[in-house]
């Protein structure tokens, strides 16, 4: 008996085992103490590498056949399946201040799954995953590349962001029909943004909106007619970096 896979939730199951090892070594938070999150286990081969590793560690499966399977074939985790959707789940009450999130992840739900990571980096210290390759590279990508975006400077204001490797549509049970890339998120310390969430969240994604355009007039939008000589504004989005928007959020909010 296996699990048939369900396009729906996005299963892929990873066949290699050599992968499914070098996905969970590249934890770098790993103490006995350190709570991790590992999301979509399906059939278990990431997990039980990471059983092997000094971790406390839990379990999220949204599909009951898979829930079905990790009890039945491993008892290890008795106790550690959270049968439910990870985008519901309250990190801060499993994971306190500084634990990890793992997974083989389900590509349909990507930027969810990192967003649901960043609203709750008070909990989340790392993050280490598979996605499909155009979202990791995106993800990690850094100013002045045609992949920068809004994922990249979100992101990486608060976390310290590496492309570790690509991995082959081969090796999945069914394939996907895209190559995936597996990055590792580790939280800055003290980083102040100095302006709401929100409003970063706003002049990125309006600085974005039409990148090709000076920041001058894609930020138009939302300067209510007030007029800024910052050296920024002439410059396009994409040429910014992480810092530089922190710069330029605070900067527009005092004018
Ligand atoms: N880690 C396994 C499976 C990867 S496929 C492997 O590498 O083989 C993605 C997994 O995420 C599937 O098991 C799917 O059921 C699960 N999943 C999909 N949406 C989810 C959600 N919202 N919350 C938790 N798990 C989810």
């Amino acid at each position: 008996m296996t699990v048939q896979a369900k396009k729906f939730l996005g299963q892929h199951f990873l066949k290699d085992l050599n992968i499914a090892e070098k996905i969970a070594q590249s934890l770098t938070t790993t103490t006995a103490n350190t709570k991790v999150v590992e999301v979509g286990p399906g059939m278990g081969v990431l997990t039980q590498f990471l059983l092997k590793m000094p971790l406390d560690l839990s379990v999220i499966e949204i599909d009951r056949e898979s829930v079905t399977w990790l009890k039945e074939h491993f008892p290890l985790l008795e106790g550690r399946i959270i049968e439910g959707d990870f985008l519901q789940l309250d990190l801060k009450a499993i994971l306190g201040e500084n634990g990890a999130i793992i997974g083989n992840f389900p590509y349909n739900i990507s930027s969810q799954i990192l967003f649901h990571c960043l609203e709750n980096r008070e909990s989340v210290k790392e993050v280490v995953g598979m996605f499909q390759k155009e979202v990791a590279e995106r993800v990690a990508s850094t100013h002045g590349n045609k992949t920068y975006g809004i994922l990249s400077v979100l992101l990486q204001v608060f976390y310290t962001i590496e492309y570790l490797f690509t991995v082959s549509e081969q090796v999945f049970q069914p394939p996907p029909k895209v190559k995936s890339g597996v990055i590792r998120l580790i939280r800055k310390d003290d980083v102040q943004l100095g302006v709401t969430d929100q409003w970063f969240k706003t002049v990125v994604k309006t600085g974005f909106n039409q990148r090709r355009k000076t920041l001058r007039n894609a930020l138009k939008p939302i300067m209510n007619g007030k007029n800024s000589t910052h050296p920024f504004m002439e410059k396009r989005a994409e040429q910014l970096s992480p810092d530089d928007f922190i710069e330029l959020a605070k900067h527009i909010q005092n004018l």
